[in-house]
């Protein structure tokens, strides 16, 4: 049942951390209730530690009041971005900050099934060297693929093809007993940057080219999932002229000729193997590799251009191996504001992503902060503490 009581624990939580700290009066000001109502409020949330003092303000009597914040750093997210090679494991709290990390190589000769239980055994190995192990409230997942959120199974990854129809959350589920959340990968990235920027009350459409290519729209604070978790992808929109195969079966995808896994084959002849070799070569000023590069910014930009022109955003943020390099983001850049709706571009801001590796668990953390702080939870939380 949704809980619609604006003035409840989980309320005035969630304004604290729109607005904290704040004293316990500033606090029940802008909620709008009486000192006996919010002192309730603030000791149920006390009671389940999820407010904080962080110090004090003098007021104008030059009395001392105490500032209270979201205890945001006392509750622990295990969030792992699974890739096709790689994947990344971290604990966090959720304020974002990671407390461990731990990268690991994954073959690509062994199935989900043998993977799974790896991820599994190291995220309990990391969580007890991190010393959180107590605190643990919720697990994000993200995947380079679509997400049936509601049934926790990945649809259709159309770069991990073995990864499809795999049940994700349940072992983590079953390991941890706690929340398990899943998300896309372009999805977490694009949510990532909003959260770095402070959240703003703007769109945001993130975009990231790694070995595949995807996008997430992230509007009024959430990533756009679509009816069957497929909104943003835009690796799979069809590019005039091209018949080559691409990874989900299809011809003609954007992705396949403009991914990382597309350039590696475009320059393979100039003896690159990997997206990495790609982005050295790119960096050593390579002209075969920054014309690739740039010719796959301006395929990018051209099915960019109808998203800005539906859309209309206010940023567009650019990550992944290949979308952060500077002809990539240049030539991208230039196709946009040669093809959108001139009133889209307007205030249109398009830069690359500055979070480097850091984005996918900025953006989970983020989601599971979201979720585990929302008004709901925090309620339902109370609630069983009396
Ligand atoms: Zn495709």
């Amino acid at each position: 049942m949704l809980d619609i009581n604006p003035t409840s624990p989980g309320h005035v939580l969630a304004v604290l951390r729109a607005h904290g700290p704040l004293t316990r009066q500033e606090l029940q000001e802008r909620v709008g209730v009486s000192r006996v109502t919010m002192v309730e409020r603030l000791d149920a949330l006390r009671r389940v530690d999820l407010v904080r003092q962080v110090g004090f303000r003098r007021s104008s009597g030059g009395r001392r009041a105490e500032l209270l914040a979201v205890n945001d750093v006392g509750r622990t997210a295990l969030v792992a971005d699974i890739g096709q090679s790689h994947a990344t494991l971290a604990v966090a709290d959720l304020a974002g900050s990671i407390l461990a990390r731990h990268d690991l190589r994954l073959s690509t000769r062994h199935s989900p099934n043998e993977t799974l239980p790896m991820l599994v055994a190291e995220a309990r190995a990391l969580l007890a060297t991190s010393e959180r192990a107590e605190d643990l409230c919720a697990v994000g997942l993200s995947v380079p693929g679509q997400v049936d959120h509601d049934t926790g199974v990945t649809t259709a990854p159309p770069t991990m093809r073995e990864w499809g129809s795999v049940r994700l959350r349940q072992p983590f589920a079953d390991a941890f007993g706690v929340p398990v959340m899943l998300e896309n990968d372009a999805n977490a990235l694009a949510l990532a940057d909003y959260y770095a920027m402070g959240r703003p009350e703007a769109t945001l459409v993130g975009v990231k080219v790694g070995t595949g290519i995807g996008a997430g729209v992230v509007i009024a604070g959430r990533a756009l999932r679509g009816e069957t978790g497929s909104a943003g992808e835009i690796g799979h929109m069809r590019v005039e002229g091209s018949e080559r195969r691409c990874t989900c079966g299809r011809r003609g995808c954007v992705a396949a000729e403009a991914s990382g896994q597309a350039l590696v084959r475009a320059l393979r002849e100039h003896g690159v193997r990997s997206v990495s070799d790609v982005v050295r070569r790119v960096a050593e000023g390579r002209p075969e590799a920054v014309e690739a590069v740039s010719a796959a910014g301006r395929l990018v930009g051209t099915v960019l251009a109808t998203v800005v022109t539906i859309v209309n955003p206010r940023h567009v943020r650019l990550g992944g191996e290949v979308g952060v390099l500077p002809p990539f983001v240049a030539a991208l850049r230039s196709t946009v504001e040669a093809n959108a709706h001139a009133n889209a571009l307007r205030k249109l801001d398009i830069a690359a992503s500055q979070l480097g590796d850091r984005g996918a668990f900025v953006g989970l953390s983020g989601l599971v902060a979201d979720e585990m702080l929302s008004p709901a939870t925090v309620d339902a939380l109370c609630r069983r503490a009396t």
